[in-house]
């Protein structure tokens, strides 16, 4: 673990805390899609949420699974849904961006694990895909989160954002009038 991320876990399991980057899993989804994206919205800068992909991710979300799942907010970082088998469950509405998701929730098992000692393992669900997958922390993904946390906490404090670059999803991208204007 590097310095800036053990820094960040003892922060994090401070009983007062209030670290100087509170992690979220968007973070880690949007670490994983554009850091150009990550840095725009740690700054705050405002999108459209009622976008259609948005609305429809929330509703197969919401709608999936709601009878052997619960949900829990942990520390305002995280929303976590646990299945009757104790595993941590995550929905996405499709595959397109099975990095992304799959990093998310290594992030809430990694942060459970290191902040509160719980350890979980976790299922990626894609309801309207009839598909799930098994995701679990071993030496490989953990070494993969801790990564990811330490990239964001660089991306995050730098004074400006990552250089632009063309992507495949730039037109499907809430902040594409602030990139390509
Ligand atoms: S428009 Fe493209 S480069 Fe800009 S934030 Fe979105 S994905 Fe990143």
């Amino acid at each position: 673990m590097s310095t800036s991320v053990a820094e960040y876990v003892a922060a994090e399991r401070e009983p007062a805390r209030e670290p100087k980057t509170r992690i979220t899993g968007l973070m880690v989804q949007y670490y994983h899609v554009c850091r150009r994206e990550l840095w725009f919205m740690s700054r705050d800068i405002d999108i459209d949420r009622e976008t259609t992909n948005i609305q429809r991710g929330t509703h197969v979300d919401e709608t999936s699974y709601q009878g052997s799942r619960k949900s829990f907010q942990i520390d305002g970082r995280i929303q976590l849904d646990v299945l009757e088998s104790g595993d941590i469950m995550e929905v996405k509405v499709s595959s397109a961006m099975e990095k992304p998701a799959r990093m998310q929730l290594l992030f809430y098992l990694w942060y459970l694990r290191e902040v509160h000692d719980i350890e979980k393992d976790g299922v990626l669900a894609y309801p309207t895909e009839r598909r799930r997958e098994q995701v679990e922390l071993n030496t490989e993904t953990t070494a993969q989160i801790e990564a990811t946390v330490e990239g964001i906490l660089d991306t995050v404090g730098a004074e400006t954002p990552p250089a632009l670059e063309k992507k495949s999803y730039c037109d499907s991208c809430l902040y594409q009038d602030i990139c390509w204007m």
